[in-house]
């Protein structure tokens, strides 16, 4: 089986009670964090978890939504053990420039630590994985990969799949529908897409909103997408514009007209079990 809890199902717009684009995936021992948005580590307690306890960070890509607490999953993970413990981050080509840059704006505060405790003398371990697509070494028992999607002009960006003990997951990131993503999905059960409401946001009055209808998918096309691969499950999230605790009703109506698979949102740390398939 494999666990996806919501961590952040917020957007760039702040939020009082959804944090920023992240999302736990859990396969056995092996936790994966996707993409570490505004509150991830508040969320990540929040579902039972730690930086300390991650197998790895997986960016989808470089947006600053999707990065931007990325610099607190780095600092806590290396103050909370008491060993070096290094940080795997997998991201799209131009990964390792931006987490030299984040450890790089850290230097007084890795100066102030490791002169101040006598058993912390290396700066915070981290290892940076770039990808294109295909398998990503990460040890463990789950079978990580990733395949290109399509954030253009945001490029490159990459979804990832998660296969464990007969279970599949993939978690798309912002997307257009896409060729890569389609082949990630095929023969899945579950997949993980951000989308926005374009019927909503294509009538607000605000050029720099409605730009952002080209690079990202609507709930329909998310579940044309999932439909495409015969999925068992849609799970949404990034929900622009956002909607009370309980609610989203209609935008699982959208997604249903176009998937006859399970759709599943909600608020943060929702949770979906993804079981192997029984026949
Ligand atoms: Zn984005
Ligand atoms: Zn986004």
């Amino acid at each position: 089986m494999l666990t996806i809890t919501l961590l952040g199902t917020g957007s760039p717009l702040p939020d009082p009670d959804r944090a920023g684009p992240s999302t736990l995936v859990t396969g056995g021992d092996d936790q994966f964090l996707v993409d570490a948005g505004r509150g991830v580590l508040m969320r990540l307690a929040g579902a039972g978890s730690a930086a300390g306890q991650l197998r790895a960070v997986l960016l989808t890509h470089l947006h600053s939504d999707h990065i931007t607490d990325l610099n607190d999953v780095i600092t806590s993970r290396w103050v909370m053990t008491f060993e070096p413990t290094p940080l795997t981050i997998v991201g799209p080509v131009g990964t390792q420039d931006v987490v030299d840059h984040i450890v790089a704006s850290l230097g007084p505060d890795i100066g102030y630590r490791i002169a101040h405790h006598d058993d912390l003398d290396y700066p915070p371990p981290v290892d940076v994985i770039e990808m294109t697509e295909g398998e990503i070494d990460l040890g463990g028992s789950v079978r990580v990969t990733c395949a290109p999607t399509d954030h253009k002009p945001v490029e490159p960006s990459i979804g990832y799949r998660f296969d464990f003990d007969g279970a599949s997951v993939v978690a798309a990131g912002d997307t257009v529908p896409c060729a890569g993503l389609d082949s990630l999905c095929d023969g899945a059960q579950a997949l993980v897409h951000t989308v926005i409401r374009k019927d909503m946001i294509r009538d607000i009055p605000v050029q720099r909103l409605v730009d952002t209808l080209d690079y990202h998918s609507s709930p329909e096309e998310a579940a044309q997408t999932a439909a495409r691969a015969d999925l068992e499950t849609l799970v949404l999230t990034h929900y622009v514009p956002t909607f009370p605790s309980g609610g989203g009703d209609d935008w699982k109506a959208l997604a249903a007209a176009h998937f006859a698979g399970t759709v599943e949102l909600g608020d943060d740390l929702h949770r979906v079990d993804v079981h192997p398939p029984t026949s």
